[in-house]
């Protein structure tokens, strides 16, 4: 069971090509904000499904990402990610 990924999780946006998001698997996503990065499902349902961010955490989220593609490799978002930023 996938469910399709149609707006970034994070910022909102419209994603140019959707995403999904394999249960309990790490969905992919090509944001035009963000940038490119990688999201756990389990983070994804229990963080921003689930409202339990804020809008302005997901805003420093969004900032952190764009701010990691300097490393190359699209940050993979876990809740150890969202604790260290
Ligand atoms: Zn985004």
């Amino acid at each position: 069971m996938m469910a399709e990924i149609l707006i970034c999780p994070i910022c909102k946006i419209g994603l140019p090509q959707s995403a999904s998001m394999p249960r309990n698997g790490i969905a992919s996503i090509n944001c035009p904000n963000c940038g490119d990065y990688c999201l756990a499902a389990d983070y994804n349902s229990d963080s921003i499904a689930s409202k339990r961010l804020k809008p302005f955490q997901l805003a420093t989220l969004s900032y952190a990402i764009r701010r990691m593609h300097g490393n190359g490799l699209p940050p993979l978002i876990v809740e150890d990610f969202a604790h260290n930023i």
